[in-house]
C-alpha cells in the first residue's frame, strides 16, 4: 500500500516537475544569451558592418570562432534590422547572399518590434548535429547609441542543465518520499503490525477460552496451544512427561443402544473423572470423540500407574441415565520415556500403539509403550493387509493333514488347515491371522470358503476317508453356518457323514446359547461334530455330554509332556480317552512327532493319531500317497520328505503349527 503511494507521487510529481522545469530552462537560457549577446556586441569589432555586410573580416572571424566556444553556445545567427539572417556561424566559409535566408519563423521581427527577446525550447533527439534539449534564445542588437541593429540566434546547449534538473528531481521526491515514509510510513506499519499483534492475540485468547463445550476440558487446538506455551516457558519437560491416551470402551455401542444423551453423559462422566485427577503440572483435553489425553509433566511411573487406576475406578461407577445405571470402561496407553529426542507428535504416536495394544487385549485394561509393541503392531497392520489381499490375490489356499488309525496305521481321514502367503514365499500361522480376521470380520466368508474347498478335496477321495474342518465362533455368530455347510454338501456331493466340524470348549463358553441349536442343526445334517483342543480350556464335562460330539481331540500338550519322567500327564491321558470312550467318542491324540512318543502311546488305546510324525499338512495335489497306501509305504514313498521336515518343528514356516 505503502509502494502504490509512492508510485502515484513519483507521477505526479514528476508531471507537475517537468512544467517547472521547462520554465527554469527558458529563464536560464534567456539570461545566459542576454549575457553573450552583450558579449558579442562588445568582442566584435565593427559589428554593425558585418550585419550589413554578412561577410566577417578575419578579425571578426577570430572573435566569433572564440564566441561559439563560449558556455553552451554551440552555433548562432545574425539577423538585420529588417529581420533577414545574413550570418550562420558554423557556416561561415559559405558567405550568405542578402536576403538569401529569412526569418522563418518571425522570432526575429518579433524582437526588432518588441525590443524583448524570445526564447524557443527545441528537441534536438530528432535532428542532425543538435543536442537532445536546446534553446534557441533571439536576443536584441542594440548598438552603443542604444539603437536596435538586428538580432543574434544564440543556439544554447540545455541537456546538461536539464539533466541537473532531473538529477535534481529524483533527489528531490527521494527526500520527499522518505519525509513520507517518516511521516505516514512509519507510522502507518506500526499500525499494521500492532493490528496483527491484536488479531493473533484476539485468535489466541478465544482459542484459549475456547473450551470442549461438554467436558469443560481443553479442546484439540486449545490443548496444543497449551503445551506449546509449557514448552516454550520451559515449564514442562516431554522428557519427563508422560502422554497418556485415554479411549472409552464401547462409545460407540452406548450411543447406539443408549441413545447420544447417554453417550454424552458418559462423555462428561469421564471428563470429570479427569479433572478430578489433574494436578497443576498436567494438560488434558478431550481430542474428539471418545478420545482423551493427558500430559503428565512431573510425575514418576509410580504416580503415573495411581493416576491410572484411579481414573479407571472412578469411570467404572456407574452412570445413571433415565433411571438405569450404566458402567463404562477406559482402555489406556501411556508413553514414558526420557528419550530426549522425541518430539511431543512421535511421543504421542507411541501412547496411540500402547492404546490399540490395549484395545487389542480386550480393552478395560491399560498398556505402557515399549519397543517391541511398535514391531508388534506393524505386523498385525502387515497381516491386515494379507488377510485383505488374500482373495483378490489368490493366497489362501487350504493344506491337509492326515489322521491315522492307531491300531492299523491306516490314513482315516485329513484336517483341513488353512494358509496365509504373506506373498512373499511364506506362509502367516493360522493361529497369528484367523483371531485378526475373526476381528476384522472377515472370518465368515473365509470359513465358507474353507468348506467349500474341503468339501471340493474330499468328494475326490475314497468314500472311506473324512475331511475334518475347523470352525471359528465368528460363523456361528451370522446365524448362516447350516445353510452354508448344506450348500457345501450339496454342491460337492460329499455324503455328510465324511464331513467333520471341529469346535473348542471356548467357543461354547463364550456364547452357548447362540452355538446350542445350529450345533444341533449340523447334527441333523447327520456331518460329526468334534470336541477340539480338549483338555486346554476348562475341559467342563458338561459339555461332553449336553452336546452330540462324534470325537473328542486331546491337545497336544498333553503329547509333548508325555516323555518326561512324571507320569502323571500319561495318567490324565488314560482318563480322558477312558471319558472319551464311555461318552461314545472317538479319541485323537494330536500332536505325535517322536518316535518316543508313539511307543509311549502304544500302550494307551485311544483312536486316532495325527501328528508330524505321521505327515505335516500338505496342499491338495500331495496327497496321493496317503490316500492309496498305509501311513508306512506312504512314509517310504512320496510322503518320507514330509516326514523330515516334521520331525523339525521349528523348520519351514508353513508347517511350524
Ligand atoms: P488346531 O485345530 O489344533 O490344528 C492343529 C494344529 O497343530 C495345526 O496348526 C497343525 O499344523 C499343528 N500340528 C499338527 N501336528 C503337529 C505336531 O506334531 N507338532 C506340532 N507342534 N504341531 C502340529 P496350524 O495349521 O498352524 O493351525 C493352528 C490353528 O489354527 C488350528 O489349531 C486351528 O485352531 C486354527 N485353524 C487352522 N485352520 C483353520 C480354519 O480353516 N478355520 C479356523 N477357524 N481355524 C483354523
Ligand atoms: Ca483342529
Ligand atoms: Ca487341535
Amino acid at each position: 500500500m505503502l509502494f502504490a503511494f509512492i508510485a502515484v507521487m513519483l507521477v505526479v510529481g514528476k508531471f507537475v516537475i517537468s512544467g517547472a522545469v521547462d520554465d527554469v530552462i527558458e529563464a536560464n537560457a534567456e539570461r545566459k544569451a542576454g549575457t553573450w549577446a552583450s558579449y558579442l556586441v562588445k568582442s566584435v569589432p565593427d559589428l554593425q558592418n558585418l550585419i550589413k555586410s554578412g561577410e566577417p573580416t578575419a578579425a571578426q572571424t577570430a572573435v566569433i570562432d572564440k564566441a561559439v566556444q563560449v558556455a553552451d553556445v554551440f552555433r548562432f545567427k545574425l539577423f538585420d534590422e529588417e529581420a533577414r539572417v545574413v550570418l550562420i556561424s558554423d557556416e561561415l566559409d559559405r558567405p550568405l547572399e542578402a536576403g538569401a535566408k529569412t526569418d522563418h519563423n518571425g522570432n526575429a521581427l518579433t524582437v526588432l518590434t518588441t525590443g524583448n527577446p524570445v526564447i524557443d525550447l527545441q528537441d534536438g533527439r530528432q535532428k542532425d548535429n543538435r543536442p537532445d534539449l536546446y534553446v534557441e534564445a533571439y536576443v536584441p542588437i542594440v548598438s552603443a547609441a542604444g539603437q536596435p541593429i538586428g538580432v543574434v540566434e544564440v543556439y544554447l546547449d540545455q541537456t546538461p542543465v536539464a539533466a541537473l534538473f532531473e538529477r535534481n528531481y529524483l533527489y528531490l521526491v527521494g527526500a520527499l518520499g522518505l519525509v513520507v515514509l517518516a511521516s505516514f510510513g512509519v507510522p502507518f506499519v506500526a499500525y499494521v503490525l500492532k493490528m496483527r499483534q491484536q488479531v493473533r492475540t484476539g485468535e489466541k485468547v478465544r482459542l484459549l477460552s475456547s473450551r470442549d463445550q461438554l467436558t469443560g476440558l481443553h479442546n484439540r487446538a486449545t490443548f496444543f496451544h497449551k503445551v506449546k506455551d509449557a514448552l516454550d516457558a520451559g515449564d514442562l519437560d516431554l522428557g519427563k512427561a508422560a502422554v497418556i491416551f485415554i479411549d472409552l470402551d464401547k462409545f460407540k455401542t452406548i450411543n447406539d443402544t443408549f441413545g447420544h444423551k447417554a453417550g454424552d453423559e458418559f462423555l462428561r462422566h469421564v471428563g470429570n473423572a479427569i479433572s478430578r485427577s489433574l494436578t497443576p503440572d498436567d494438560l488434558a483435553a478431550r481430542l474428539g470423540g471418545d478420545e482423551f489425553i493427558i500430559i503428565s509433566g512431573k510425575r514418576d511411573m509410580p504416580a503415573v500407574e495411581r493416576l491410572i487406576e484411579d481414573l479407571r475406578e472412578a469411570v467404572s461407577e456407574p452412570v445413571r441415565v433415565d433411571g438405569i445405571a450404566l458402567t463404562g470402561h477406559l482402555s489406556i496407553g501411556v508413553h514414558f520415556d526420557p528419550a530426549p529426542g522425541l518430539d511431543l507428535k512421535e511421543r504421542m504416536h507411541k501412547a496411540d500403539i500402547a492404546l490399540y495394544q490395549a484395545k487389542l487385549m480386550g480393552r478395560n485394561t491399560w498398556v505402557r509403550f515399549t519397543p517391541d509393541l511398535e514391531e508388534k503392531i506393524a505386523r498385525r497392520q502387515f497381516v491386515e493387509e494379507c488377510i485383505v489381499a488374500g482373495f483378490p490375490q489368490n493366497r489362501f489356499e487350504v493344506h491337509y493333514q492326515p489322521l491315522i488309525e492307531q491300531t492299523t496305521l491306516k490314513v482315516v481321514g485329513f484336517e483341513a488347515l488353512l494358509r496365509l502367503s504373506d506373498g512373499d514365499g511364506n506362509y502367516i500361522p493360522p493361529a497369528e491371522f484367523v483371531p485378526i480376521a475373526e476381528e476384522a470380520g472377515e472370518i465368515a466368508a473365509i470359513g465358507a470358503w474353507v468348506l467349500d474347498q474341503a468339501t471340493r478335496s474330499a468328494v475326490t477321495w475314497p468314500d472311506h476317508l473324512f475331511v475334518s474342518v475347523n470352525l471359528s465362533a465368528r460363523q456361528f455368530e451370522e446365524g448362516t453356518l447350516v445353510a452354508c455347510v448344506k450348500a457345501c454338501l450339496e454342491r460337492s456331493g460329499l455324503a455328510p457323514e465324511r464331513l467333520e466340524l471341529e469346535v473348542t470348549e471356548n467357543m461354547l463358553i463364550e456364547q452357548e446359547d447362540k452355538i446350542i441349536h445350529q450345533l444341533n442343526a449340523l447334527n441333523a445334517l447327520g456331518v460329526s461334530l468334534a470336541m477340539d483342543d480338549f483338555g486346554t480350556g476348562y475341559s467342563s464335562l458338561g459339555y461332553l455330554w449336553k452336546y452330540k460330539f462324534n470325537k473328542l481331540k486331546v491337545d497336544r500338550s498333553f503329547v509333548s509332556s508325555l516323555t518326561g519322567a512324571d507320569s502323571k500327564s500319561r495318567h490324565v491321558l488314560d482318563t480322558i480317552i477312558s471319558l472319551g470312550h464311555r461318552l461314545d467318542m472317538t479319541v485323537t491324540i494330536e500332536g505325535i512327532e517322536t518316535e518316543a512318543q508313539v511307543e509311549a502311546l502304544n500302550s494307551l488305546s485311544c483312536d486316532h493319531f495325527q501328528g508330524f510324525y505321521y505327515g505335516v499338512p500338505m496342499p491338495a495335489q500331495e496327497l496321493a500317497p496317503f490316500i492309496s497306501n498305509t501311513i508306512e509305504t506312504a512314509r517310504r514313498k512320496g510322503g518320507a520328505h514330509k516326514l523330515r521336515l516334521a520331525e523339525k518343528p521349528e523348520g519351514p514356516a508353513r508347517d511350524a503349527g
